[in-house]
């Protein structure tokens, strides 16, 4: 499988390599758009309802926007009415990690990409069966491929 998003401003970005990342802000400073940058560096949040994302039912592939992750599958995503695109669950081991975060005064689980650690945004349970799990993204981390392109 090759590519099916190129980036040529990002060397670190892949469809197909899985390798872990090392890399530092400083440089994915460089590499990233800035709106990019705020949310998966440094856990900015989208404003609900303004994603490209949150209202889209089409079959294809979630990618991290930052690494080129592939993250999310289209049947696991649900439809939600929190603003954000929203998955029941992650398309495989490695798509992401999780995070204890407590900040803003809440106790909340943050999703990390599992290959460059960007920020997606958190889990929560009150999704729908099979896995009560919500995955509650930001669109602007995302790069969705259709499935006949
Ligand atoms: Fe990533």
């Amino acid at each position: 499988m090759e590519n099916k998003i190129n980036k040529p401003g990002n060397p670190y970005y892949s469809n197909t390599d899985t390798t872990v990342l090392h890399v530092s802000n400083a440089e994915w400073k460089k590499v990233l758009p800035e709106d990019v940058y705020a949310v998966m560096r440094e856990a900015d949040t989208e404003r609900p309802f303004t994603g490209k994302y949150w209202n889209t039912d089409e079959k294809g592939t979630y990618y991290c926007a930052s690494c080129g992750n592939k993250l999310f599958r289209s049947g696991a995503k649900f439809a939600s009415s929190c603003g954000w695109p929203s998955f029941f669950e992650q398309d495989n081991k490695k798509s992401v990690v999780y995070k204890e975060d407590n900040s803003l005064g809440m106790e909340r689980t943050e999703v990390l990409c599992g290959r460059c650690g960007g920020h997606l945004g958190h889990l929560f349970d009150d999704g729908p069966e099979p896995t009560g799990k919500r995955y509650c993204m930001n669109s602007i981390a995302l790069d969705f491929i259709p499935d006949n392109k």
